[in-house]
């Protein structure tokens, strides 16, 4: 498939007045040095994600090699994903045309409190006070469950490690498998301080096998647990909000890729059904994701087919919901989309492969990386969403190697290590439209100035040098001061030698 006209700065449809682009909610997060530095010291994290994430490289690289057509599947990918982005304006028009014919009712939220905003008011026309929610990073990245609490309307989490998340009020460190930083004793304790599970009898050995609802930590006991805590509020809840995977154009139809089968039942037993989705999430066509429905699984879970597979368009009468909602949400989407180098990331189906592979991310998990959007494709995606201005977006584009491993295995090709030298570039502008340089910047400034006359540079090496070489200790310096002090927090200087090589040239050819 080819673009037919490329639009980089495409129209988007609104019910509110348009802002020049969308806006993103700063959820507060912290540097990732910061963050990550706390990650790495706690070697039980360490050792899950070591595992986990070796495991499920494997699972992906075998199911990826079962098939001889492999890398042309992710070509096809790349080109329906670039060329869907560069016409997406008009693909969200027969969207909403088609979802609208359906019975169901499109809203645009240009923003993460305009989304907010529509849901609450939603789910308050309904009359409801609770609601079943399907996992979903875009209803996590617009802040939805606290917004719900704040207007008084309880949230049940359906997915087994979101409800994890939510009860060990932490974050999400995977993107498939957001509690994979809990083991599962650890569940086991949350279960039972929260009254999911009961505890086992007195004389019951503990760790019991069972799924009768007692505390074991076997997983289908905990699995059971879960089940039966959510069973009786999926059937009592009138209102269901979920994400999607993929919306369909031509049908206005929205699919669900899943292994629990939560989000069907938030789906289809509630009598009104929300779904809050991302504007990249848009395919033209069903004969379109015939392409990502064989290659979404395979990165993810590393199966040929995701358990659940679930997809819905507007209403039927006597089947499912009565009345259906769709919210188109920006926040921050369309700047990417401006962006001809890092509107790569919006081709993102969210698999995690990248996460997989990568060696920060398998050495920090993904909470380091701030609340919404873990490893590499966070460190793409998030920056974009949310600016590069703050200190905690702009150390993102920096929490790389750059071995490219995310580029190789990504489904859709995104070369992620090219946005992310992009971003790079792009927080450098930043800092030097600054009124108030930063340290680094006026630092490299001062550089610059010394540098630029060959005198004030010689005088320069020489102070340095005898400066440096007072503070070394056979024949290394273990500690730079102030400011340059960072590069030596991981490693020693080797002191200078007594004579430069400009001085020694200079001597040895007079
Ligand atoms: S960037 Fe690529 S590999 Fe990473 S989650 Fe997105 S689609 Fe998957």
């Amino acid at each position: 498939m080819t673009a037919s006209s490329p639009r980089t700065t495409p129209s988007f449809p609104r019910t509110s007045p348009p802002t020049a682009v969308g806006g993103a909610v700063p959820l507060p997060m912290p540097k990732f040095a910061a963050a990550a530095r706390s990650a790495l010291a706690d070697t039980g994290q360490r050792r899950s994600l070591r595992v986990a994430v070796a495991a499920a490289r494997e699972r992906e690289a075998a199911a990826a090699a079962e098939l001889s057509d492999w890398d042309e599947l992710r070509e096809t990918g790349r080109a329906v994903g670039d060329a869907t982005l560069l016409d997406l304006d008009a693909h969200l028009e027969t969207l909403e045309r088609a979802v609208t014919e359906a019975g169901g009712t499109v809203h645009w939220a240009a923003d993460a409190d305009e989304a907010r905003a529509i849901v609450t008011g939603l789910v308050r026309a309904a009359g409801a006070d609770e609601v079943v929610k399907a996992s979903s990073a875009t209803l996590r990245e617009i802040g939805l469950t606290d917004a719900l609490a704040d207007a008084g309307v309880t949230v049940h989490e359906t997915a087994l490690a979101d409800l994890v998340v939510r009860l060990g009020d932490d974050e999400p460190s995977h993107l498939l498998s957001p509690a994979l930083h809990r083991d599962r004793a650890e569940i086991r304790e949350l279960f039972l301080r929260n009254m999911i599970m009961s505890a086992p009898p007195a004389d019951a050995d503990s760790g019991s096998e069972a799924g009768d609802g007692t505390a074991s930590d076997d997983p289908a006991a905990l699995a059971a647990a879960a089940r039966a805590h959510l069973r009786e509020r999926f059937l009592r809840a009138r209102v269901g909000v979920t994400g999607a995977n993929f919306l369909v154009a031509e049908t206005g139809t929205l699919v669900v890729l899943e292994s629990e089968g939560n989000a069907r039942m938030c789906a289809t037993l509630p009598d009104t059904l929300i779904t809050v989705a991302g504007i990249d999430k848009v395919v033209p066509t069903w004969a379109d994701m015939e392409v990502f429905l064989q290659l979404l699984p395979r990165s993810s879970s590393g199966d040929r087919m995701t358990p659940y597979v679930a997809s819905w368009s507007g209403v039927t009468p006597g089947d499912g919901p009565r009345a259906f909602h769709l919210v188109l949400l920006d926040n921050g989407r369309t700047r990417a989309l401006a962006d001809e180098v890092g509107r790569a990331a919006l081709r993102c189906v969210r698999c995690s492969a990248c996460m997989n592979v990568c060696p920060v991310y398998e050495r920090t998990g993904g909470r380091a990386y701030g609340p919404v959007h873990p490893g590499p494709i966070g460190a793409i995606l998030t920056p974009q969403l949310r600016g590069v201005d703050g200190a905690a977006e702009a150390s993102l584009p920096y929490a790389s190697t750059l071995c490219g491993a995310c580029a190789d295995v990504c489904p859709v090709k995104i070369d992620i290590p090219e946005v992310l030298v992009h971003l790079r570039g792009l927080v450098v502008e930043s800092r030097r439209r600054r009124p108030v340089p930063t340290p680094e910047l006026a630092l490299m400034r001062g550089l610059a100035w010394t540098m630029a006359d060959p005198r004030r540079h010689e005088t320069a090496l020489r102070r340095g040098t005898r400066w440096a070489r007072l503070l070394s200790r056979g024949g290394r310096i273990r500690r730079l001061p102030g400011l340059l002090g960072k590069w030596t927090e991981a490693r020693d200087l080797p002191a200078p030698p007594a004579e430069s090589f400009r001085a020694w040239w200079t001597r040895s050819r007079t």
